[in-house]
């Protein structure tokens, strides 16, 4: 990220996908653009049709060749919401976007705009980091039996490094001092320990800023109550996700945020919010959500006069008390609708705001240098087991356990099963609820071979018993790679 004052002004106009979205979308687009082109941003608009009438029109996607073509010739994306239409078979564009084009990096400032704004933390000034492409979003989810249904969580090595680092480089360049994380992994060590591992070790590449962890619960709490505290947050997709929301509702509205989604060589911008569907048509949407995505936009394509030009005649008119319904209160002077609102900035460009702060925009992605995984190294992997999964209805666990005891499993031995991820053999609770979903490991002293887990797994469904998946237990230069049961 460089900051904008050392960037030369595009003299060329670039061109920029521009997807009008769904809902409120046209009209808080069409407002941002009149800005934009009131602004003099050398930006050359390239219309794309994604979102619901592509959805409607049998594309599960939601998005289309021709679309994509453009996107994949600008590597820019100026986006409005979109709906994602209810029940099954359709994907999230948004999600689809951001995994196709490697937007690893979702960026969302959340600022007060006190005290013209309505807020009860006047101080607040935090951004959230995002990461964007992992996590529960790979919507890689079964059902398994009757009963259970399953949602695959995916957390890599490589993956955190680049967004951990993107947090650190970012805190950096727009002189934030400390970066804090949030995950959970006193209940998910593998996958969320991976990220607060990870995170403490790129935090010590970065000794000028400061660093600490909140497990994602009272760390969610905190925000709530004292958003004053935090500067910079990274957290794992679904976290942030949630918490990016009740940040930009603390500081007012979720209306007000935009929002970066960024790649290596590719970027998205976007308001935070949603295609409001409840207010659409009616004029009366606050377009500052897009406007705020467009500055970061012009920020990032090397235009920050222009995107500061826009973003000070945008805080004159919140100064002003220019004001939307959804933020209209005690300050406010004039509701205004969606158009009027782009008409106030537009009349106010080349003005300067008089209280509210209007920090420099630089560009939102990391320098090359940065972004090489630091930690490849070579690991001993070795197969030490395995966890069958098994669909199974007609007795109790230690039934179960005397069918398998049976099995010649070498070089393995059972040595566990657990339902729901609760251990109910050899140890048991009477307690515990037991569906038609068991999880029974076996394991070994020696190395397990490919051929031993096919023949474990044929000799369990000789027995009338269906496997639904089988998981590998491995270790890692010695250290386990997997979870114990619960009461193991
Ligand atoms: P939403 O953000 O659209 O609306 C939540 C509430 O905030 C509503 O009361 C709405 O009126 C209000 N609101 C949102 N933006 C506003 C604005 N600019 N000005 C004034 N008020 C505003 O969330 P939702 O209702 O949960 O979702 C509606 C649709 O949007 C769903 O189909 C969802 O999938 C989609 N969605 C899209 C995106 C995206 O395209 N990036 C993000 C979130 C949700």
């Amino acid at each position: 990220m460089i900051a904008a004052d050392t960037l030369p002004e595009a003299a060329v106009s670039v061109p920029v996908a521009i997807a009008h979205g769904d809902g409120i979308g046209p009209e808080i687009m069409d407002a941002t653009l009149a800005i934009l082109n009131a602004a003099g941003a050398k930006i050359e608009p390239r219309p794309i049709e994604i979102g619901e009438r592509v959805y409607r029109s049998g594309l599960s996607s939601g998005i289309g060749d021709e679309a994509l073509e453009t996107l994949g010739s600008t590597r820019l994306l100026l986006k409005a919401p979109i709906t994602t239409p209810q029940g099954g078979g359709y994907k999230s564009l948004n999600v689809t976007i951001r995994k196709m084009f490697g937007l690893y990096a979702n960026v969302r400032p959340a600022r007060a705009m006190a005290p013209f704004v309505p807020t009860l933390h006047p101080e607040m000034d935090l951004v959230v980091i995002r990461e964007n492409e992992e996590d529960v979003y790979g919507g890689i989810e079964h059902r398994q039996t009757d009963d259970v249904t399953q949602c695959l969580k995916l957390i890599t090595r490589s993956g955190t490094e680049r967004i951990v680092r993107y947090a650190f480089e970012y805190a950096r360049a727009h002189q934030r001092k400390r970066v804090t994380c949030f995950t959970k992994d006193n209940i998910m060590k593998v996958t969320d320990g991976l990220f607060h591992r990870v995170f403490t070790e790129i935090a010590a590449e970065y000794p000028d800023i400061e660093n600490e962890h909140f497990i994602v619960d009272i760390g969610a709490a905190r925000l709530a109550t004292n958003p004053e505290r935090f500067d910079v947050i990274v957290l794992p997709n679904l976290y942030g996700d949630i918490l990016s929301d009740v940040a930009a509702e603390l500081c007012g509205s979720v209306g007000m945020a935009g929002s970066a989604n960024v790649g290596d060589d590719i970027a998205m911008f976007e308001a935070i919010h949603g295609s409001a569907p409840d207010i659409a048509g009616q004029g009366i949407a606050n377009p500052s959500g897009l406007i705020n995505a467009a500055i970061m936009l012009l920020g990032h394509i090397g235009q920050g006069a222009i995107a500061k030009r826009i973003q000070d005649a945008w805080l004159c008119t919140i100064e002003d008390g220019i004001h939307t319904r959804d933020i209209f209160g005690a300050q406010s002077v004039r509701c205004v609708g969606t158009s009027e609102f782009a008409q106030a900035v537009i009349e106010r460009l080349g003005r300067a705001p008089s209280r509210l702060a209007s920090p420099e925009i630089g560009r939102c992605i990391v320098p090359e240098e940065k972004r090489e995984a630091t930690s490849a190294g070579t690991v001993e992997k070795r197969r030490v087991g395995v966890d069958m999964f098994i669909d199974w209805n007609d007795g109790a666990p230690a039934e179960l356990a005397e069918r398998l005891l049976a099995i010649d499993a070498e070089p393995m031995r059972l040595t566990m099963i657990t339902n729901r991820g609760t251990q109910v053999w050899p140890r048991a609770s009477s307690s515990t609820r037991c569906v038609d979903h068991w999880r029974c490991r076996f394991q070994s002293e020696t190395p397990v071979d490919g051929g031993a887990v096919a023949r474990l797994m044929a000799a369990i469904e000789a027995l009338g018993l269906e496997t639904i998946k089988c998981e590998g237990l491995y270790t890692f230069d010695g250290v386990a790679g997997y979870s114990l049961g619960q009461g193991q």
